[in-house]
C-alpha cells in the first residue's frame, strides 16, 4: 500500500468508524448466525495476488461485522463489558502506527517510563499503598498466573524455577467456592495440580468465610500439605461477591502465605473513595489485579497488576541472556522481567489517553452514573411481585430471577433460561446468566461506556413484555 492510499484509506476509516460509534446501538447486540458460516464466506486458501483495500473493506462490512457481537451497543449487558471509549481508540490507532516492542527500557524509554507513572496514578487513585508497584499485562489471567508463579519461588527461594519439582511438596491454593475459572487454569500452568485448589464455603452473600479458610490451612498443615497461597475475589464473577479482605490478609500473615486479590472487574470501583473500604487491611497483601479493559473505558487489552514487593516477581521472571542485556539495567525498569511474555504492547498509552480525556473525576461521575442505574433496575425489579435478585447488588451487577408460581427447581431454571433466549433472541440486548445455588439467573451488568436510562428502560420493558409471553404459553 501507498504512503497516499494509506492517506486516503485511513481518513475513510475514521470516518466509517466515527460512524459505527454514533449508530452502534442501531445493529442487533448478538448476530444471528450459524456456525461456520463466516467460514465458509472466505477462500479456501490465501490470495495469491494482492486485492484492492475497497474490496477488503467492503468483505469486512459484508461477510465480519454481520458475524461480530456488538460489545460496544449500550444494551450489551451480558458477562462483565470490554468498554472501549473514543481516547482510548485514538490511542490504539497510535500505538499500532509506531509499532513498538516494549519489552525494556531501551526499546522505548517512554513507554516504560509512562506505564510507571500510569500505574502509579492509578495505584494511588484506588487507595492502595504507595509502596506497591504496578505493571501492564494482557489479560486478568496472565497476571494471576504471574502472582502465583511469584508465590511459588518465593517459598522455594526459587528452586522449582532451578531444579523442576522435587515430587515432594504439594502445594495449596484457596479461594472461595465462586472462583474464576482463570485460577483454576493458574493453578494447573503453575504445576500445583487443580485439585490442590481448595474451595472455601461461602455466606449467605457468597464472600468467602474466613475461619472456614483458617480451618482449611490448618487441616492441610496437619496433613503434610504445604499452604501457599490464597487468591480472594474482589468482585466474584458470577455475583460480584466481595471476600473479606482485611480478614484474609490477617490469615495470610499468620500463616506465611500469599494474598492475591482478584478485582479484575469490580477493582474499578475502588477509584470511587465510597468502596475503597473494601480493600481496608490489604496493606499486609501481596499483589491485586484489576480490569482497566472491562469497565474503565480502555480498549481490550489492559489489565493491571500491582504487586507489595516487585523483586519477588522479578527474580521468578528476569532471565537476561547476552543479547538483552543493556548498560541502563540497574537504573531502569525492564518490565519484561515482570511478567510471562518478553515482548510487549505499549498499553500504557490508552490509559494515559483515557485517564487525561476524562479526567479522574469525569472516569468517576460516568461509574456513579452506572452505579445510579443499576440501583435503579434493581427497584424494578423488587417491586415486581414474580421477580427476585438472588445476590446482594454489591456494584452494578444484578442476579435476578422469575418466580411466579410453585415451581419445582428444574422446572423453574429451564423457564428462566427460555426467558433470557427469548430476550436475546431478540437481538436488541444482551444478558447471560449464571447460578447460583443452583438456581438459574440472569446477570444485568450496567456498566456499558454508553448506557443510559432509555437503554435499561427498553431492556426493562422487554424483559417483563417476553416474560408475559412465555407464561402465557405455560399456561395450559
Ligand atoms: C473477567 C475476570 C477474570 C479474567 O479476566 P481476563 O482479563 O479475561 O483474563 C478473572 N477474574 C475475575 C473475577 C473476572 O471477573
Amino acid at each position: 500500500m501507498t504512503k497516499e492510499e494509506f492517506r486516503k484509506q485511513a481518513h475513510l476509516l475514521v470516518d466509517w468508524m466515527a460512524d459505527y460509534l454514533e449508530e452502534k446501538e442501531n445493529y442487533p447486540v448478538t448476530p444471528s448466525v450459524k456456525p461456520k458460516a463466516i467460514f465458509n464466506q472466505l477462500p479456501g486458501s490465501a490470495p495469491e495476488n494482492a486485492e484492492s483495500f475497497e474490496q477488503i473493506f467492503e468483505d469486512f462490512k459484508e461477510i465480519v461485522l454481520p458475524g461480530m457481537t456488538h460489545w460496544q451497543h449500550p444494551s450489551f449487558f451480558a458477562y462483565f463489558p470490554a468498554n472501549n471509549s473514543e481516547p482510548s481508540i485514538l490511542a490504539e490507532m497510535l500505538m499500532s502506527t509506531l509499532g513498538a516492542q516494549c519489552m525494556s527500557w531501551l526499546t522505548s524509554p517512554a513507554a516504560t517510563e509512562l506505564e510507571e507513572q500510569v500505574c502509579d496514578w492509578l495505584r494511588d487513585a484506588k487507595g492502595i499503598d504507595s509502596s506497591w508497584k504496578g505493571v501492564i499485562h494482557d489479560t486478568a489471567s496472565t497476571a494471576t498466573l504471574s502472582a502465583i508463579l511469584t508465590a511459588r519461588e518465593k517459598a522455594t527461594r526459587f528452586q522449582i524455577n532451578e531444579r523442576g519439582f522435587s515430587g515432594n511438596q504439594v502445594f495449596r491454593i484457596y479461594s472461595s467456592s465462586h472462583v474464576h475459572s482463570s485460577i483454576d487454569k493458574a493453578v494447573k500452568i503453575a504445576g500445583i495440580g487443580v485439585q490442590n485448589l481448595v474451595r472455601i464455603p461461602v455466606d449467605e452473600n457468597f464472600s468467602m468465610i474466613p475461619s472456614e479458610l483458617e480451618k482449611a490451612i490448618l487441616a492441610d498443615k496437619e496433613t503434610g500439605y504445604l499452604p501457599l497461597c490464597v487468591v480472594s475475589a474482589l468482585g466474584t464473577t458470577s455475583s460480584t461477591a466481595v471476600d473479606p479482605i482485611d480478614e484474609i490478609t490477617q490469615i495470610t500473615q499468620k500463616y506465611g502465605l500469599w494474598h492475591h486479590i482478584d478485582a479484575a472487574f469490580a477493582g474499578t470501583a475502588l477509584l470511587l473513595p465510597e468502596f475503597q473500604h473494601l480493600i481496608q487491611g490489604h496493606q499486609g497483601a501481596d499483589s491485586y489485579v484489576f480490569n482497566p479493559h472491562k469497565w474503565m473505558f480502555t480498549n481490550f487489552d489492559c489489565t493491571v497488576f500491582f504487586i507489595r514487593e516487585p523483586q519477588y516477581l522479578v527474580n521468578t521472571f528476569s532471565l537476561t541472556p547476552e543479547y538483552l542485556k543493556t548498560q541502563l539495567d540497574d537504573q531502569v525498569n525492564n518490565y519484561r522481567d515482570w511478567g510471562i511474555q518478553l515482548g510487549r504492547r505499549f498499553r500504557a498509552l490508552k490509559l494515559w489517553f483515557v485517564i487525561r480525556t476524562y479526567g479522574m473525576e469525569g472516569i468517576r461521575a460516568k461509574l456513579r452514573n452506572h452505579l445510579v442505574l443499576a440501583q435503579k433496575a434493581k427497584s424494578w425489579i423488587e417491586n415486581e411481585a414474580d421477580m427476585e435478585i438472588l445476590a446482594p447488588v454489591n456494584f452494578n451487577t444484578i442476579c435476578f430471577r422469575m418466580n411466579p408460581a410453585n415451581l419445582p427447581s428444574d422446572q423453574l431454571n429451564s423457564l428462566n433460561e427460555s426467558w433470557m433466549n427469548r430476550v436475546n433472541q431478540t437481538g436488541k440486548v444482551f444478558f447471560s446468566h449464571t447460578k447460583l445455588n443452583g438456581s438459574y439467573v440472569i446477570r444485568w451488568v450496567i456498566g456499558q461506556t454508553d448506557v443510559q436510562e432509555k437503554h435499561i428502560a427498553a431492556a426493562w420493558s422487554l424483559l417483563k413484555e417476553e416474560k408475559q409471553k412465555l407464561l402465557a404459553e405455560q399456561t395450559p
